[in-house]
């Protein structure tokens, strides 16, 4: 037997649902103008032709690279499995990545982009790879932390699959640092999450950390 969902909202994840932003024509416009008086005070030549259209390019770029907010009910898709609650069930890991992602730091509104690992101990759902494709979209294409973006990834992924245990591995580089000199110490900055079985069993954690052996650089 599976259970229902418990959610009113077709099972759609609190901060999943679609919430569109709405930004007019004039919005738009007005931003255009912020953009080119600093793009050009900071010495792009805005009468080139190259340069022409970038304050518009910029704006629309953030507003693309910014998505996340939108919401994707479109997430929700789930398979049902054959658990019944024994010890095999609650031992199996699943494993996707590395899921590629971009995203805005919210300090600075520059890329951190890296690659996201997945893992979870399914109970009676399972959920396919273009889905947790979306879902680390759904967090990444915002102005966020890569803290707050694991945590979201796998407080979501709990919500929509209900699993025995949640694990999320993030590995990225941060521009803001890169760009402007400061020596990074580390290649890459490196977070993970845990839920659930992960929580209480290191053998997991060590399990699903091999298998996702980030690759060093
Ligand atoms: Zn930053
Ligand atoms: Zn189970």
């Amino acid at each position: 037997m599976s259970e229902v969902d418990p959610d009113e909202d077709n099972g759609v994840p609190e901060l999943a649902r679609a919430n569109p932003r709405h930004l007019s024509t004039e919005d738009f416009l007005r931003f255009e103008r912020y953009a080119a008086e600093m793009l050009g005070s900071l010495g792009l030549d805005l009468s080139s032709p190259g340069a022409r259209e970038t304050p518009r390019r910029f704006v629309r770029a953030f507003f693309d690279a910014t998505q996340g907010y939108d919401g994707d009910p479109k997430l929700v898709t789930t398979f049902k499995t054959e658990c019944h609650g024994g010890p095999d069930c609650e031992l199996s890991q699943v494993i996707e990545g590395p899921i590629p992602f971009f995203a805005l730091c919210e300090h600075h509104a520059l890329p951190f982009h890296g690659n996201v690992y997945v893992g979870y101990i399914a109970h009676e759902h399972i959920i396919g790879l273009s889905k947790l494709t979306r879902l680390v979209r759904l967090f990444a294409r915002r102005f966020t932390v890569q803290e707050r973006m694991g945590q979201q990834i796998a407080q979501t992924l709990q919500e929509i699959l209900e699993p025995h245990g949640v694990a999320v591995y993030i590995e990225a580089h941060h521009t803001c640092t890169q760009m402007r000199g400061v020596r990074e110490l580390t290649p890459s900055t490196r977070t993970s999450f845990w839920r659930g079985h992960y929580e209480e069993n290191p053998a997991l954690r060590q399990e699903f950390l091999r298998m996702t052996t980030p690759t060093p650089r």
